[in-house]
């Protein structure tokens, strides 16, 4: 780990290809809402999030909500800690809303206050259109709620990306940058218009 964290930022929110192709699976193929956790690992640089897998709960699910069912949610961390699995690792609750819109209803902000046992909890609401939102809760030792930036991994598997890579140097044409475009630094601009005037 790096231990100088000389690259302060906020955090964001990565999910390697397979997780994220995963997750707006179960968002197209389920007629309604749904919902389900997550396991997360902190980034070596101490700041962002990964989303190592997640896991499709037994739920009751409607066309305006989905509720995780806490004897779920027990036999899920149970079958975990049997794995010999760390359940503190459980810390993102993503649901999809469907064909809606992505937004934090009243109902999901009551869900994730009720993950306020834990420090921190991640969510992560998508829609069946790829549109997502995600957000950092932070419930110890302040209270605070912070959007997350999203990253899709993206290894582009089934493209031939060298046969692309020829197609763009053979069809695109670069222009070069013009060099009037380049902006003087204003000391030189003063300058200029003193000699100017004398
Ligand atoms: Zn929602």
């Amino acid at each position: 780990m790096d231990t100088s964290f000389n690259n302060p930022h906020l955090p964001m929110l990565y999910f390697p290809e397979n997780s994220w192709k995963k997750l707006f699976a179960y968002a197209d193929i389920a007629s309604g809402e749904i919902s389900g956790l997550g396991k997360i690992t902190l980034h070596e640089n101490g700041t962002d999030f990964i989303v190592n897998d997640i896991f499709l709960l037994e739920q009751v699910s409607g066309v305006g909500s989905t509720n995780l069912n806490p004897d779920s949610v027990a036999k899920f961390i149970t079958d975990l800690i049997v794995a010999g699995e760390n359940p503190a690792d459980v810390k993102l609750w993503f649901h999809s809303h469907g064909n809606i819109d992505v937004f934090w209803s009243s109902t999901d902000n009551t869900t994730i206050q009720g993950f306020s046992d834990a420090s921190y909890m991640l969510s992560i609401v998508v829609n069946k259109r790829f549109q997502h939102k995600a957000r950092l809760d932070l419930f110890k030792p302040i209270r605070l709620t912070l959007e997350l930036e999203v990253i899709l991994e993206n290894n582009f598997l089934g493209i031939d990306r060298i046969e692309i890579e020829k197609e763009v140097t053979q069809k695109v044409k670069i222009l070069p940058t013009p060099s009037s475009r380049v902006i003087k630094p204003i000391s030189n601009m003063l300058n200029n218009s003193k000699r100017g005037k004398r």
